[in-house]
C-alpha cells in the first residue's frame, strides 16, 4: 500500500494541516529489525530516550499494529511512560528529555524537523493517569481539542454527542452538558477525557495507566470502552497490572531495567508478542519471571 492509500484510510485525513513530510527512519543506519505486528502503525527503532545526562530507556525497537490493542507491562521505573510519552512526543514538554532513534507514523519520522507537533497530537491522543478534565463544562471539555486544533467543525454539537457516545458517557451526561466537569465520578471524568481525546478524531489513543486512579466498577468500564473502541482505534496502554494486560490487548510489550556499574537503572524492552504468548509461553527467562510474580 502507497502512503497515499494510507492516508485516504485512515481517520488521520481529516487533517487540514499541511502533511508531515515523509522521510525514512531507516536512512544512514543500521537499526535493528522491530518486532510485532506486521503492519506497524508506529514503528519504534532502536529508541533511547535520556533525561538529561541520564538514559532512562533504551533498545525499543517495535511494530505497533492497526486496530489493536498494545499493553506496555513490566516493573515500576523501566521506562513504559517514557516511551509512552514518546508517541505523540510529550516528551518535549519534559525538560531535559530527549530521544535518539526513530519513531515513525505511517513511516514518517515523527521528530523530523518540519513536523507539526500539534497536529501529532491531534492524530496520536492520550489519556492520563489521574483523569484530568478541564475546568469546564462537560461540553466544552469535549468541544476543547476540535476547536483549537481548528477542525472545521459544522455542528459541534453532533462532535460532542458522537465522542461522548463513544466513551460510553453520554447517557450518564446528555441532561447536564453545561455542568462543570468536576461534578463528574472519577470514572466518569476518565470516560470524559477519552471523549475529549476522541473528539479530535484520532487514529491512535496513548492510555497512561488509565484506571490506577478508579475502583473496580469504574475500571472494568473503561475496559470494556477500550474493547469497543480497539475496532476503530489502536489503542497503546501502559498498565502495571498484568491482569489488566492480558485482559483487554492483544500484544504485549515487556520491559525491564537493569542497573549499570554505577547504579543506574535503564529500561530495555526484553520481549514483544501477542499477549497469548507473554502470558503463556514468554521466551525470555525475565519475562516468565515478571508474569509468574518472582520479581516485578
Ligand atoms: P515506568 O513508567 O516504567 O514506571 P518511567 O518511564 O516513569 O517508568 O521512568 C523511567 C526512568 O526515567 C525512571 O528511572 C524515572 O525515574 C526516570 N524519569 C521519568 N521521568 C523523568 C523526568 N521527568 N525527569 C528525570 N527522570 C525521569
Amino acid at each position: 500500500m502507497t502512503r497515499a492509500e494510507h492516508n485516504t484510510v485512515t481517520p488521520a485525513d481529516q487533517s487540514h494541516h499541511a502533511p508531515v513530510p515523509e522521510v525514512n527512519p531507516g536512512a544512514g543506519h543500521n537499526y535493528t529489525s522491530p518486532v510485532g505486528a506486521p503492519d506497524g502503525v508506529i514503528t519504534l527503532k532502536d529508541l533511547q530516550v535520556f533525561y538529561g545526562d541520564f538514559l532512562a530507556v533504551t533498545d525499543v525497537s517495535m511494530h505497533i499494529g492497526s486496530s489493536e490493542i498494545t499493553a506496555l507491562i513490566g516493573p515500576s521505573g523501566c521506562g513504559k511512560s517514557t516511551v509512552l510519552r514518546c508517541l505523540n512526543r510529550m516528551n518535549d514538554l519534559v525538560p531535559g528529555a530527549r530521544v535518539e532513534g526513530a519513531v515513525a507514523y505511517h513511516g514518517i519520522d515523527m521528530y523530523g524537523p518540519n513536523v507539526d507537533v500539534i497536529e501529532v497530537r491531534r492524530r496520536i491522543g492520550m489519556v492520563f493517569q489521574k483523569p484530568n478534565p478541564f475546568p469546564k463544562s462537560i461540553f466544552d471539555n469535549v468541544a476543547y481539542g476540535p476547536k483549537v486544533t481548528g477542525m472545521k467543525v459544522k455542528n459541534m454539537a453532533e462532535v460532542v454527542e458522537e465522542a461522548l457516545r463513544a466513551a460510553a458517557l453520554w447517557d450518564e451526561v446528555k441532561d447536564k452538558l453545561k455542568q462543570n466537569a468536576y461534578g463528574l465520578s472519577g470514572g466518569q471524568q476518565q470516560r470524559l477525557c477519552i471523549a475529549r481525546a476522541i473528539a479530535t478524531k484520532p487514529e491512535v489513543i496513548l492510555m497512561d495507566e488509565p484506571c490506577s486512579a478508579l475502583d473496580p466498577i469504574a475500571t472494568a468500564k473503561i475496559e470494556d470502552l477500550m474493547a469497543d473502541l480497539a475496532s476503530t482505534y489502536t489503542i497503546i496502554i501502559v498498565t502495571h497490572n498484568m491482569q489488566q494486560a492480558a485482559r483487554v490487548s492483544q500484544r504485549t510489550a515487556f520491559f525491564t531495567a537493569q542497573a549499570d556499574d554505577m547504579g543506574h537503572r535503564t529500561g530495555r524492552l526484553i520481549e514483544f508478542d501477542t499477549t497469548e504468548k507473554i502470558f503463556s509461553n514468554p521466551s525470555d527467562s525475565r519475562t516468565e519471571a515478571y508474569i509468574t510474580g518472582r520479581f516485578g
